[in-house]
């Protein structure tokens, strides 16, 4: 990718073909199949994928609390197999919190440190260093049962980090929290990844709150990893469908392959136009594909003003502030969506039905594996 390039770093958790089987016989349901994914020292790591795809599986079998059917996991180079959950190096924040409401918030910061049975002047520095970090130096003695969601958020956080684990896997974390809390919360946790040096591994079904938290993104479906990249690389050059379909809006195009030329390909689309196209890495698009051209790539312009790409009729305009979508027709027939940022010289200019071409952005396109 471009803006995380694929530097070999340290990798912190290796899995290797980790399959993970659920029930027996006919109810047999297959969790994960053959996952394999590397997560590198410092990453800020990100499972994406729509609910049931498998990643609290996945994340259970790094904590210790469950374990593969197949395969292996590695930390710093080393089988974890052999190590409870407690012996891990590991530590998990849930969705919940799962907070001790009783006690205090200094008390719940120090627990697991407490468990661990360190001395109480180590117990006592470091729960507060982890007020300082979280910023909740001045509840240290309230209830956590009289305190915010957001407040609660950041206790769990700060429990999770005080025994300073190599990786932090966080389950959904934010997905309590309403939209303002949630947004500051992001931010917050990107300061925390970048002031600890601690691996995060981060679960969520929000393609916008993974684009804008990783380093890399791991998008699952149905128990496998369909790709692994920087944001730039999951939204920009989606290797597959499903991929390109998850995050964020998208058109697809049918085409044919005429050339192939280093690691672009000159495709001809159903409208007569050829346009230029890159694919996935390792593959070598021939025949009939599809490609995918994202809404911001695409630009529409008066009909006849030159011959464009693609033409239609615009359906619908909306107006959305800071850009404008275009609902278009096209000429053979599938709907495809423009969106154009909005100039300080006012109104876009179009109507509705109105005839117009499109333009594509040279080398946005990207062809699909399937
Ligand atoms: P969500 O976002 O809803 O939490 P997820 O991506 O985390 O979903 P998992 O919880 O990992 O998905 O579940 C993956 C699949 O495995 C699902 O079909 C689920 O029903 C099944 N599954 C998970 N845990 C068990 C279990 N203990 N017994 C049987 N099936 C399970």
């Amino acid at each position: 990718g471009v803006c995380v390039p694929d530097l070999p770093g340290k990798n912190a958790i290796e899995v290797r073909g980790v399959r993970k089987v659920f029930g027996a016989g006919e109810a047999q349901i297959a969790a994960l199949d053959s996952v394999s994914v590397s997560i590198r020292e410092n990453e800020f790591f990100t499972l994406l994928g729509p609910s049931g795809c498998g990643k609290t599986t996945l994340l259970r079998l790094i904590a210790g609390f469950d374990f593969p059917s197949e395969g292996e996991i590695l930390l710093y180079g080393d089988d974890i197999a052999p190590l409870p959950p407690f012996k891990r190096p590991v530590n998990t924040v849930f969705q919940s919190y799962a907070l001790f409401p009783h006690m205090t918030v200094a008390e719940n910061i120090g627990f697991g440190l407490e468990m661990l049975g360190k001395p109480k002047a180590e117990i006592g520095a470091r729960v507060a260093a982890m007020l300082k970090l979280v910023k909740m130096e001045q509840l240290a003695k309230r209830r956590t049962s009289q305190i915010s969601g957001g407040q609660q958020q950041r206790v769990a956080l700060a429990r999770a980090l005080a025994p300073q684990p190599k990786v932090l896997l966080l389950d959904e974390p934010l997905s309590a929290l309403d939209y303002k809390l949630r947004k500051e919360m992001q931010i917050e946790l990107k300061r925390l990844q970048n002031e600890t040096g601690i691996t995060f591994i981060f679960v969520t079904h929000d393609q916008e709150e993974a684009l804008a938290m990783s380093d890399r993104i791991a998008v699952m479906s149905s128990g496998k990893i369909l790709q692994v990249g920087s944001p730039w690389d999951i939204y920009d050059r989606p290797a597959v469908r499903f991929v390109a379909d998850f995050i964020g809006e998208t058109n697809f195009l049918d085409a044919e392959v005429v050339s192939v030329s280093g690691d672009r390909a000159t495709v001809k689309l159903s409208s007569g136009s050829a346009i230029k196209a890159t694919f996935p890495a390792g593959t070598m698009p021939a025949g009939k594909v599809t490609i995918v051209v994202r809404p911001e790539h695409a630009e529409v312009m008066p009909a006849g003003a030159r011959a464009p790409v693609l033409g239609g009729i615009i359906e619908n305009i909306v107006y959305l502030g800071t850009d404008t979508h275009f609902h278009v027709k096209l000429a053979d027939g599938p709907p495809f969506i423009v969106r154009q940022q909005n100039s300080k010289s006012g109104p876009c200019g179009f109507d509705k039905g109105e005839n117009v071409g499109i333009e594509i952005s040279s080398d946005v396109a990207q062809i699909l594996k399937d």
